[in-house]
């Protein structure tokens, strides 16, 4: 539901944020955790400065609102303020909104004490911006699903669940890491010819580029949330990369599904852009990736969802090896992709997850699933790009790379565009592989 906070001529006295192409415009705000040497604070994004919310309550700039809703933005995460529900994520949006804008009835007071409220975000180190109790991993794209049974299995057809219902695993939330942490190649079992398995570092190290999804209010333990309401309960999003060791993967995937080859690590973008600044940018679910496509079961389908269910984000793949960064070179683009080659949406992410009556809880993470199209260049991981390993690509060093190696430094950007709308930046998420963290000889 577009409101006066999507208006696109809207501008602000913060001049960073008007700038063509900034990924922070007065229409995204999204939130963020910070500190700067003192605790941590939640802000939100705006050009290249941080609104500090905790400075905004002591300077009184936030009294329109609920005084839970205040003290919620004052604390060093979201979860509380996220668990408060949508109407209060609402008037805090359209309180933020009038308090940047250039001719907003706050802008005068909040200009101001600008040297209280704003922080550079040059000047802090960002954090996760929420507790996650809990992540789970889902595979939206037919594409990429297709594809990767062919190479972990060698089999031509897919499965016949995924064309029934969104697969996913239950992944591991104490590994979920901010963009720009440390990532070691992990060490693991992983399958070999005289049947001994060897124990060993990861060969086959891969990311996978996904939509995090992030869930604002949750659900009473055995009431499922129907998929005319799931979108409710989305505070917002960011990227999310899910660190894949296909081999230590393989070996150890059936029957139970992954476990060690990627709870090691996963990378999130550190800015949560809402679902309300999403409003310009959603479109219709997207057509049905082959013929003989179901339909959906009624609990997956909806006329809403039909109508408007996708979310149209566009992202780049960016690799540098350490030969490349010290010579100079810009990273090689590896892919680009697209939120709109997902089959499954996030109302019916969020309806099959609670289905069976399993609860969500606020700050719980939802990884979309690696987003690749219907060409195989379109790709949202080595995996399939690489085609398991063979087809190896040369690096303007010339450097050979089939899948990432120590010193490879993987970058995902994301940005929604559309016309007559200001574009949102989702900002990045950024992870270097380092040697295993302990002696493995
Ligand atoms: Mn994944």
């Amino acid at each position: 539901m577009l409101n006066e906070t999507h208006v696109a001529d809207a501008t602000s006295w913060v001049e960073s944020a008007n700038l063509k192409g900034a990924d922070f415009p007065i229409q995204n705000l999204p939130f963020c955790a910070f500190a700067d040497g003192e605790e941590q604070r939640l802000g939100v994004g705006i050009g290249d400065q941080i609104l500090d919310l905790k400075a905004c309550a002591h300077a009184g700039l936030l009294s329109g609102l609920d005084d839970e809703v205040v003290q919620s933005l004052q604390g060093a995460v979201l979860n509380d303020f996220m668990a408060l529900g949508r109407d209060h994520w609402r008037a805090v949006r359209k309180q933020i909104f009038d308090l940047l804008k250039s001719d907003g009835e706050s802008a005068d007071t909040a200009q101001a004490v600008s040297g209280e409220i704003l922080v550079a975000q040059s000047d802090v180190n960002l954090a996760l911006a929420m507790n996650i109790g809990d992540f789970t991993d889902y595979e939206c794209s037919h594409h990429h699903a297709k594809r990767m049974r062919k190479l972990m299995s060698g089999a031509s057809k897919p499965l016949p669940n995924g064309y029934w219902l969104p697969r996913a695993y239950h992944g591991r939330s104490s590994s979920v890491v901010i963009s720009g942490s440390p990532i070691y190649l992990p060490i693991g079992q992983i399958e070999a010819e005289n049947e001994t398995p060897v124990v060993k570092p990861c060969v086959n190290f891969d990311y996978e580029l996904e939509l995090g999804i992030i869930v604002g209010t949750g659900n009473e333990r055995g009431h499922p949330i129907p998929i005319e309401e799931a979108e409710d309960h989305i505070f917002g999003f960011c990227i999310l990369n899910d660190w894949s060791a296909r081999d230590i993967q393989k070996w150890e995937r059936l029957p139970l599904g992954p476990f060690l080859g990627k709870n090691h690590a996963t990378s999130v973008s550190p800015w949560v852009v809402t679902m309300e600044a999403m409003a310009p940018f959603r479109a219709p679910q997207q057509a049905v990736p082959e013929e003989g496509w179901p339909e959906p079961l009624p609990y997956l389908d909806s006329e809403q969802n039909r109508a408007s269910g996708a979310i149209d984000v566009n992202f780049q793949v960016l690799v540098s090896t350490e030969k490349m960064r010290e010579e100079g070179m810009e990273p090689v683009v590896n892919s680009r992709n697209k939120t709109l080659d997902a089959s499954w949406t996030i109302a019916q992410i969020v309806a099959q997850h609670t289905s069976n009556g399993c609860n969500l809880r606020p700050g719980d993470l939802i990884g979309s699933g690696t987003v690749s199209g219907e060409t195989p260049s379109a790709s949202a991981c080595l995996m399939e790009l690489s085609e398991a390993g063979s087809i190896t690509r040369e690096m303007p060093t010339g450097e050979k790379r089939s899948f990432l190696q120590v010193g490879d430094e993987v970058v995902f950007k994301g940005i929604s565009e559309k016309e007559g709308y200001p574009r949102i930046g989702f900002g990045e998420v950024r992870g270097l592989v380092l040697p295993p963290a302990v002696d493995y000889s």
